[in-house]
């Protein structure tokens, strides 16, 4: 699906479609997969593995009551951006659930968003630097930020006035017993209270149990920063587990312009 809310990330004019990505002076072919690379200069994205781990995790969707929470904050008809989309799993829930909306994403990785192309003809995505977002300003309802890097000047100037900011950060509890399976001892994280200059209308603690098999448990280390900072055994102690119930909990804020 074509949007015309698009700029040249080089010189900021609207890009226009017509076999190729245009803005008159610079020009961006459209992958087969419909998405376009407007990262320029390219930037080191999520890998391979990391991608593959997220496409077999979001395969099952364990994060639906995360989405069907977010999803109340976004009205028919709105313009939906997700910074830092990764595989797309939140922008084709939501479109999905409502066609009225216009569903954008954007992410550093073009593995991540060739996938998120691949698996959702129906929203559009490019590829992306979040800190200088390849969109007209002040045209977009909702962004959504799950897990994932933002520039909130950037965040500031594509939202429309009253438009909403969704950011989902981990809370303390987020994974712990997948955290006790791998570490002796287990820290809770950290809390997150970013200081933006934007209202607050919303901060809420959404939590449920996810009964994970033992290749969604494994996906779901590989998806986080623990794969980087873990025993050399933890693989092991979670290959020792055929299913485990493990609490998602998440910070769910959202803020106003
Ligand atoms: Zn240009």
């Amino acid at each position: 699906m074509k949007t015309n809310l698009l700029k040249c990330p080089l010189c900021h004019q609207p890009l226009i479609f017509n076999h190729q990505w245009s803005c008159g002076q610079h020009h961006f072919d459209e992958a087969k997969e419909g998405y376009v690379n407007l990262c320029v200069p390219p930037i080191k994205g999520d890998d391979a593995f990391l991608v593959q781990a997220r496409e077999q995790f979001f395969s099952t969707n364990p994060y639906q009551p995360l989405m069907i929470e977010m999803k109340k904050w976004i009205l028919p008809n709105d313009v939906v951006l997700d910074v830092g989309c990764g595989i797309g799993a939140y922008l084709k829930y939501f479109k999905t659930q409502d066609h009225t909306l216009t569903t954008l994403g954007c992410d550093g990785s073009k593995l991540a968003i060739k996938k998120a192309a691949k698996h959702d003809s129906l929203s559009h995505y490019v590829v992306a630097n979040m800190n200088n977002l390849p969109y007209i300003d002040h045209h977009i309802d909702v962004i959504i930020s799950v897990f994932a890097p933002y520039d909130i000047k950037e965040i500031t100037r594509v939202l429309k006035p009253k438009g909403r900011f969704i950011l989902i950060t981990p809370s303390t509890h987020h994974l712990v017993e997948l955290k006790k399976i791998i570490y002796d001892e287990v820290k809770l994280n950290p809390s997150h209270h970013p200081r933006l200059d934007l209202t607050c209308i919303e901060n809420q603690i959404v939590s449920f149990t996810m009964n994970l098999n033992q290749s969604s448990l494994l996906s779901l280390f590989q998806m986080t920063p623990y794969v980087y900072k873990s025993p050399n055994d933890a693989i092991e102690k979670i290959k020792s587990h055929q299913s485990l119930d493990v609490t998602a909990s998440f910070v769910l804020q959202v803020y106003q312009t």
